[in-house]
């Protein structure tokens, strides 16, 4: 299958060419051109995610270089647990479930797309290549997930840069706790300016012949595709104990888990309402709401690795709904403000026994704010994107007690920590990427 860009005016290639470059060369994100279909019983027989993740992401690699090797990326990438657990609720009438994206090595539903992207870069690798050199900007939870997927692949560096001071201390350890062929970079200014830092250099047409460059934000096709199979696994696995949709509340930022899930039920999947819920960022529930798309300085708030005013998938999302109506009734949105939050995280524990990151508790907040017919009607599945183990300095004092640490995720923290300041502004970023070329050449 070929992707085209939502923009319209690059040629359209194939999933391999898309996932590597990343960007389409107008600027634009690469997107489908046509879409498989499948009613839930052409998934039967197929239980585990990577199962049913091969019969939804195969037809997109037909043609390129990944095609025969999908269940082994999906098996490779997704060797952890994602269990949707049951939510007693004291309303008998209401079904909820939480989906736990957080049980990968990094803790955040980021590992996903992180890993089955290092996986297809690696096939695609040939050997007497220049190394691929990955840059991220990252304001907290990619860039280690990017980083634990490349760490000590040959052929691979990745440098991460982060706004110093402006990511939680348990982020920072995170993004600095690898060294080998990880790099990472306190930026003396803020996430805005590492992102225009990475994406001067990639339009820096001297240094990108030097270097083989790539990036690894959630505008990758690679990090956004796979995401589809979680919804699809997890609707499915309803639809097959009670013959109806799943409803998904999504907590959401750039959007491209909510894209993921709009893809998946795109493809035929059992999926009903598409519930968004922002925090304090309203660009996207002013715009469903208005018709008007305002684009604006992103604001912080508890749930920071949402802190986004001009979500960049939105751009995927119109494409698939030209129309404001049709976007409409393609998805829901809800902004919920950092009071909101707080409150939520501890009746979380109080009511349900459930510890839920600041992330989590937007989209908790948001079905709790459903009319109780709705919350009735359907079958509802909070997506919990973040173990509260990440956000300690948040949560910890809300509850009143400590949050147990993932062992995996208390493994980083034992590593010793691998970082270099970095000033503010592409050159010298230019300047730290031509130093490393040059080391790695000699
Ligand atoms: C990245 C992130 C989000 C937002 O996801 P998008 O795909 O950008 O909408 C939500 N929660 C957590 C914990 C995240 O790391």
């Amino acid at each position: 299958m070929k992707f085209q860009s939502t923009r319209g005016a690059a040629a359209p290639v194939s999933f391999d060419e898309a996932l590597i470059g990343g960007l389409a060369p107008d600027g634009g994100l690469y997107v489908p051109t046509s879409w498989p279909r499948y009613a839930p019983a052409d998934l039967d027989g197929r239980d585990s995610l990577v199962e049913i993740g091969a019969r939804l992401i195969e037809p997109f690699a037909e043609g390129g270089a990944l095609a025969a090797q999908i269940p082994d990326i999906l098996s490779e990438a997704f060797n952890f647990p994602v269990p949707s657990v049951p939510i007693e609720v004291a309303d008998p009438a209401e079904r909820l479930e939480v989906l736990e994206l957080f049980h990968g090595p990094t803790a955040a539903f980021k590992d996903f797309g992180a890993r089955f992207l290092a996986a297809s870069f690696a096939r695609l690798r040939r050997p007497q290549e220049r190394p691929l050199h990955i840059l991220v900007a990252t304001s907290g939870d990619t860039g280690g997930a990017v980083a634990a997927a490349f760490h000590r692949r040959p052929g691979f560096e990745v440098s991460v840069l982060f706004p110093k001071g402006l990511v939680s201390p348990t982020q920072e350890r995170q993004l600095t706790c690898w060294g080998d062929n990880i790099h990472s970079y306190a930026v003396a200014g803020t996430f805005d300016d590492c992102q225009r830092m990475v994406k001067e250099v990639f339009l820096d047409r001297d240094l990108t012949t030097r270097l083989r460059l790539s990036s690894a934000n959630s505008i990758n096709l690679g990090r956004l595709l796979p995401q589809a199979v979680y919804y699809a696994a997890t609707s499915i696995r309803r639809w097959r104990a009670s013959g109806q949709p799943l409803s998904f509340i999504i907590p959401s930022g750039n959007l491209g888990n909510a894209v993921a899930c709009v893809w998946a039920r795109r493809m035929g999947m059992p999926i009903g309402e598409i519930l968004l819920a922002h925090n304090a960022n309203r660009t996207v529930p002013d715009l469903l709401e208005t018709g008007v798309l305002e684009p604006r300085p992103s604001v912080a708030t508890l749930a920071s690795a949402m802190d986004v005013g001009n979500p960049s998938n939105l751009e995927r999302l119109r494409d698939l709904h030209p129309e404001l109506t049709a976007l409409r009734g393609a998805v829901r949105a809800i902004s919920v403000d950092d009071a909101a939050i707080r409150n939520r995280i501890i009746e979380g524990a109080a009511r349900f026994g459930q510890v839920w990151c600041p992330h989590t508790a937007v989209a908790a907040e948001a079905w709790a704010r459903l009319p109780q017919a709705e919350r009735r009607d359907r079958n509802w599945c909070i997506v919990a994107t973040a173990s509260p183990a990440k956000f300690p300095e948040i949560v910890e004092p809300l509850l009143g007690r400590k949050v147990t640490v993932p062992p995996a995720l208390a493994a980083l923290f034992d590593r010793p920590s691998h970082v270099s300041a970095l000033a503010n502004g592409s050159d010298a970023l230019r300047e730290v990427l031509m130093a490393g070329a040059a080391e790695i050449g000699r």
